[in-house]
């Protein structure tokens, strides 16, 4: 416990610099030319971070999953692009190290990961089913040589020009039904992406997602051998949610924080008179204090399920609602909080060159919502509400 604690204390201070002195001083290029964040994400590959969740005794950093939603926040906090794309890539990780056989291909993989820093990118997302992660269209077929094959429409791929490899849902063959789904890791050298869309978006610019035909040829070994549910459920869901969920918490701090410099500054100016700044500030603090507890809580109550052992706890109707809830609650919270500074600030938030500018900060937290369109998650939760025992 205590070497994973040092583990955790020396990565999140190497990622408060990386945030700070590359991913800040970048973020409004970033945005400004809706280009990917290379110096950052190169300075997270130096810093071996890329294999953060890598267990020890694979090469990786052994780092637990509350340092990588603390390293989401602060990377947020300088640039939110760089920070999902960290976030983004964390998930496809800690499915694999969470889900993998032991001693197979994927753990080979991990070794690679850790060696080569590679990028992992996720396509879920495809035309026909949207942000729908329970039905795939596109299906493994068989290739020549004992290989396999796909070819997948998807809408957004963030980072799909620059991932050295994937993560991609796909049915399992073409006669199952749209729900029997498998994952597939596949590597950029072994993927033809055929761009069809552009990324000219409100925020999240720097993610660089458009869309792609993806067509792959791979190994049957390339197959993730675990039950897709058990996958989603214990994984790519929760913990989905529970690292976006830092991301939008990192944009709204750092928003807050350029309110709170911006009082700062006025009350010395003011040579104690009242500042009625002050007075809306602390109505936005108690905003961002109820996004705090929520996002701070969903993180704890996943760990709580995983050190019980009892992963099994995590496909539970209560459980799926639980961090469900958490997405819809941060998504939704997170822009309150930057309109909120706008407010505060006036127009001097406004002015994108100015200091206390969180333009960049609303435009970005204007996706959360979108990232799997929370219609379609009250949809799922309202499903369950029907049958579910408990909530
Ligand atoms: C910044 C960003 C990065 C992304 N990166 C990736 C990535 O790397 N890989 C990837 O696979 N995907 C990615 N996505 C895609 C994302 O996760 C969603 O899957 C995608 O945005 C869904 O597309 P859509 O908005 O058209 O929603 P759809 O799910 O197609 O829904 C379309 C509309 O219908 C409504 N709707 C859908 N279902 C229901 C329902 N049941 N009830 C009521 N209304 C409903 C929604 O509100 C929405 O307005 C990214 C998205 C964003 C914003």
């Amino acid at each position: 416990m205590t070497v994973q604690i040092d583990r955790g204390r020396a990565f999140l201070d190497e990622i408060e610099r990386i945030a700070r002195d590359v991913a800040a001083a970048h973020a409004d290029e970033v945005d400004r030319d809706a280009r990917f964040p290379v110096e950052a994400i190169d300075a997270l590959r130096e810093a071996g971070a890329l294999s953060a969740f890598v267990p020890a005794s694979l090469g990786g950093g052994g780092v637990p999953l509350t340092a990588l939603a603390r390293a989401c926040l602060e990377l947020a906090r300088g640039c939110s692009a760089t920070a999902m794309v960290f976030a983004m890539h964390q998930i496809q990780i800690a499915t694999i190290v969470r889900h993998m056989d032991r001693g197979g291909w994927y753990e080979s993989y991990l070794r690679r990961v850790v060696d080569e820093q590679r990028l992992v990118a996720s396509i879920t997302s495809e035309v026909g089913t949207g942000g729908d992660m329970s039905r795939s269209i596109a299906a493994v077929t068989q290739a020549d040589g004992g290989l396999l094959r796909f070819e997948k429409q998807a809408p957004t791929v963030s980072y799909g020009a620059h991932a050295d490899d994937f993560f991609t849902t796909l049915r399992r063959a073409p006669e199952v039904d749209e729900g029997d789904q498998v994952m597939v890791l596949h590597h950029a050298d072994q993927t033809d992406l055929e761009r069809v869309g552009t990324w000219d978006t409100i925020g999240m610019r720097g993610t660089c997602s458009p869309g792609f035909v993806v067509r792959c040829t791979f190994a049957p070994e390339q197959v993730l051998a675990a039950p897709f549910s058990a996958v989603a459920n214990e994984s790519q869901v929760p913990i989905s949610h529970v690292l976006w969920s830092h991301v939008w918490l990192g944009i709204a701090v750092e928003a807050f924080e350029r309110g709170r410099a911006f009082v700062r500054a006025a009350a010395r100016r003011s040579r104690g008179n009242p500042v009625p700044a002050a007075h809306s500030l602390s109505r936005v603090m108690s905003e961002l204090a109820l996004l705090r507890a929520e996002v701070g809580s969903g993180l704890a109550e996943f760990v709580a399920a995983d050190e019980d052992d009892d992963r099994d706890r995590l496909s539970t109707m209560a459980s799926i609602l639980r961090f469900n809830n958490l997405k819809l609650a941060a998504s939704e919270q997170t822009p309150r909080v930057c309109m909120g500074v706008l407010e505060v600030i006036g127009i001097m938030a406004y002015k994108n060159d100015s200091p206390y500018g969180v333009g960049r900060q609303l435009r970005d937290a204007l996706s959360a919502r979108l990232m799997v369109a929370n219609e379609r998650v009250h949809s799922i939760d309202a499903g369950l509400l029907m049958i579910a025992k408990e909530v």
